[in-house]
């Protein structure tokens, strides 16, 4: 069984899913079978079910990373809808204090054939949507989404939606394998629906 929960670089991740709909070229999952105090982030045989996400969760210190817990791990966490929201609920059941941030490439309502933004800003806190790319053409060059030319659009609405709870922190990121003149167009793009951009670093290791 893969690594549930994982540590890296002073922050705790829950890794709940591995599967995705995209295929991106920049994906960490291309140089490595783990990140930080993971063994590997890769399930074998089946994804986890909600029982052993909470016990994960029963079993873990989190008093180190209190302030903030991220789901992001070898998978589109919106792939495993009922869980990433009731795993979500626990911890904030739990530690409620704690704020819960969610990356995503942004596919959730492709991906479960319904609108679901209003429920994911209903327990995280911060959602960061990756963009990754200025136009549809260019999106599908780079992160082959099995969605084809629906998915950049999904991934705009899924955002305004987002941006539309004013409780909760929506950004956009970009990882920096793209141009600088598709970084500035990704920029207008996160302007024009008001959430901030960050611009991620590519690293190989
Ligand atoms: S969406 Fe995330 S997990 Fe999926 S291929 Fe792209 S980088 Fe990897």
């Amino acid at each position: 069984m893969a690594d549930i929960i994982y540590t890296f670089e002073g922050h705790v991740y829950l890794n709940i899913t591995n599967a995705c709909p995209c295929k991106c070229e920049f994906c960490i999952r291309n140089n490595g079978d783990s990140v930080g105090d993971a063994e590997t982030l890769w399930f074998t045989g089946h994804s986890p079910s909600l029982d052993e996400i909470k016990s994960e969760i029963d079993s873990f210190d989190f008093s180190p990373y209190s302030d903030e817990i991220v789901f992001c791990g070898y998978g589109e966490p919106t792939c495993a809808y009922g869980n990433l929201i009731s795993s979500a609920k626990y911890l904030k059941e739990k530690m409620p204090e704690c704020k819960l941030r969610i990356n995503t490439n942004g596919l959730s309502d492709l991906l479960n054939k319904k609108s679901t933004a209003d429920e994911i800003c209903s327990v995280f806190d911060i959602v960061s949507i990756s963009l990754n790319a200025p136009t549809s053409e260019k999106y599908i060059e780079l992160c082959h989404p099995s969605f084809g030319d629906r998915a950049y659009p999904a991934i705009l609405k899924f955002a305004e939606e987002c941006a539309s709870h004013k409780d909760v922190v929506t950004k956009f990121s970009v990882v920096d394998v793209i141009s600088p003149e598709d970084i500035k167009e990704c920029k207008k793009i996160a302007e024009e629906i008001g959430v901030p951009l960050r611009v991620r670093n590519y690293t190989a290791e």
